[in-house]
């Protein structure tokens, strides 16, 4: 599943295409992905110049000269073609730039969305109204995240999980992150201490930005016709880990809680 790292990446591959280009043809492919697509967006898009290139959470945001701005969210499975020889039938949106260039977003679950909102008020749009602060910006500081737990009697990890306390983070980089950190993921997150906070804020940080140099890399070696954007693989220390090392040494658990499965380190994660 994309998580914010890809959406970073997939944002840095299309800008490469779409950065001031006109769009000749915007064709969506079906009325509805999770969500009905808006049904003027190819009239409000097609003519149009992008402007900007941008991410919130782990939605895309394409602004264009006309006040518009297109928001994408990859779901479950969605991913970006860039220049596609074929089209297939998860290809639910077409954009041909005047540059010849060629976009497909294929989404075989269809779990992601597309909203094109006017550029203005794209912060008070649904998602975005009540989303905390962004993982890698200046306003998520232990002081800010000790406010946002104070009292909090949930775990560390549905409070990191919660889009309101901070945005973006889905389970993945949550699990390596308190293990990085050395945070038991059922601790209360109202009770962790300063210090701890600050450790935590340091490896999100630490995890989300290798993830993105990694995923630059391997745009780098997606620069070919029929690039997909969105995926790669890295070395976790303890996702998907089960039963295997970690880095103290001690043995990666998985527990499963409301169907999604944590993974940590009972040796150095208290
Ligand atoms: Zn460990």
């Amino acid at each position: 599943m994309p998580e914010l790292p890809e959406v970073e990446t997939t944002v840095e591959g299309l800008r490469s295409v779409l950065e001031g280009a006109t769009l000749t043809r915007v064709e969506p492919r079906r009325a509805d992905l999770r969500f009905p697509i808006p049904v003027d967006l190819r009239q409000r898009l097609t003519g149009a110049t992008v402007t900007g290139l941008s991410r919130r959470a782990k939605y895309g945001l394409i602004g264009t000269d006309r006040g518009d701005t297109l928001i994408f969210h990859l779901g479950m499975s969605g991913r970006w073609r860039i220049d596609p020889v074929e089209i297939g039938a998860h290809d639910h949106l077409l954009i041909e730039t005047g540059a010849g260039r060629r976009l497909a977003l294929n989404d075989p679950r269809r779990f992601g969305s597309l909203d094109l909102v006017r550029s203005e008020t794209w912060e008070s749009h649904g998602p975005f109204t009540r989303m905390g602060p962004e993982p890698l910006g200046p306003d998520f500081t232990p002081a800010a995240l000790a406010q946002a737990l104070a009292g909090k009697a949930t775990s560390i990890k549905a409070a990191l999980l919660d889009q309101r306390i901070v945005a973006g983070l889905g389970n993945i980089y949550v699990c390596e992150a308190l293990n990085m950190a050395g945070i038991a993921p059922i601790r209360a997150a109202g009770k962790i201490g300063r210090p701890r906070l600050a450790l935590l804020v340091e490896a999100i940080r630490e995890v989300l930005s290798a993830a993105i140099v990694a995923g630059g890399s391997t745009l780098r070696d997606y620069a070919r016709p029929d690039g997909e954007l969105g995926y790669f693989s890295k070395q976790w220390r303890v996702y998907g880990q089960e039963g295997e090392a970690c880095p103290c040494g001690g043995t990666v658990r998985r527990r499963v809680d409301g169907g999604r499965s944590t993974f940590y380190c009972p040796e150095c994660q208290k």
